[in-house]
């Protein structure tokens, strides 16, 4: 079951983020959930190992693959996919009915293939993709965060492209040239009527 979406006065509740590598999604959303503490930031499960200073539950919840299959094959993930050919990820459905029936708001940080099922199961989502100020940018974002090989950028890289290219059938489109303007402008759409503003 999917819950209602815009329970009250219509506003969009759902705020989906996608948007390529490197961009600065994980950044961004955690500033938002750093600094507007009525808006629920998803925790997602990923059988990715841990990053030095990530922590379970808070970045994600770290799972291995037989236990993400049972979070599969029970239902308890509103999307999942597997991401740069790798690892698999996915949105805890509970957390998000919990907030969404209290009236409140859920961010997801996810990806492309996971925005387009949050957009097939709950039409009233708002999707929005956060974008590279250029794509030169993009590349020295990735190349300058350091935390992947030459073969695992390029991997991304070849996603950043594919993403890029879906950016239409997102409602808004965000360009990331600083970390709080972009969070600012996410979070005005979250708090805008459905539907009531211009698109992207
Ligand atoms: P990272 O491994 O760098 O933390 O994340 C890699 C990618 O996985 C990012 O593009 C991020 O948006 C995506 N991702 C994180 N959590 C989820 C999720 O729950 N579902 C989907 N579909 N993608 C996710």
């Amino acid at each position: 079951r999917m819950p209602e979406v815009a329970p009250r006065g219509g506003r969009s509740r759902l705020i989906v983020l996608a948007g390529p590598t490197a961009v600065g999604k994980g950044t961004v959303a955690a500033h938002i959930r750093d600094h507007h503490h009525d808006i629920h930031l998803s925790v997602s499960a990923t059988t990715r190992p841990p990053r030095p200073g990530e922590v379970d539950g808070i970045h994600y919840f770290f799972v291995d693959d037989a236990e993400f299959d049972r979070l599969v094959s029970t239902g308890a993930l509103l999307e999942h996919a597997t991401v740069h050919n790798k690892y698999r990820y996915g949105t805890p459905r509970e957390p998000i009915e919990r907030v969404l029936d209290a009236g409140g708001t859920a961010l997801l940080e996810i990806d492309l293939q996971g925005a387009r099922q949050v957009r097939a199961a709950a039409p009233d989502a708002t999707l929005v993709f956060l974008l590279p100020p250029s794509w030169d940018e993009l590349v020295q974002r990735l190349v300058g965060r350091g935390t992947e090989d030459a073969e695992e950028r390029a991997r991304r890289l070849r996603t950043a492209k594919v993403e890029l290219a879906a950016q239409n059938e997102f409602d808004y489109r965000v360009v990331n040239e600083d970390v709080p303007t972009a969070a600012r402008d996410v979070v005005e759409l979250a708090q805008a009527p459905s539907r009531a503003l211009p698109r992207a």
